[in-house]
C-alpha cells in the first residue's frame, strides 16, 4: 500500500504570509482571536498589560494573514500585513528605472 506523503502544505510553500500586529495595552483578553485562528497562532501571555489583562502573543510564522482574528476583536486592536516570499523581486537597474516607474504609476499601459 503506498502513502500519501504530500498531505500537507508546509509553511514554506505557502504562497501569502502572514504578519499580526497586536496593540497589547488594549486588548482585554477576551480570547475572541484565538478561537476564530485556524492555525492556532495566537494564545494568551503569561504577563498582564496595563489594564490588568492578560493579552494576545502571535505566533507569526503560521500566520497565512487570513483576517479572521481582526475581523472578530471587537476592540479592533489587531493589524495584519500579508507578505509574498514568492513574489519575484522588481529588477531595477539604471537602464530600466524609467519604465520601472512608469509601469508602477500606470500599471495598464
Ligand atoms: S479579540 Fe481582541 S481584545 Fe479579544 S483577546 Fe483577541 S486581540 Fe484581545
Ligand atoms: S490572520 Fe488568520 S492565521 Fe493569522 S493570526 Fe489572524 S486568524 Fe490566525
Amino acid at each position: 500500500m503506498e502513502e500519501n506523503t504530500n498531505k500537507t502544505v508546509s509553511v514554506k510553500e505557502r504562497k501569502v504570509k502572514g504578519r499580526v500586529e497586536i496593540d497589547i495595552q488594549r486588548c482585554k483578553g477576551c480570547e475572541l482571536c484565538t478561537t476564530a485562528c485556524k492555525e492556532h497562532a495566537l494564545a494568551l501571555s503569561d504577563t498582564i498589560n496595563i489594564k490588568g489583562y492578560r493579552y494576545i502573543i502571535a505566533n507569526n510564522d503560521v500566520c497565512t494573514g487570513c483576517v479572521n482574528c481582526a475581523l472578530v476583536c471587537p476592540d479592533a486592536v489587531i493589524t495584519v500585513y500579508r507578505t509574498h516570499p514568492k513574489k519575484k523581486p522588481v529588477d531595477i537597474t539604471p537602464e530600466n528605472i524609467k519604465e520601472q516607474i512608469q509601469s508602477m504609476i500606470s500599471p495598464s499601459k
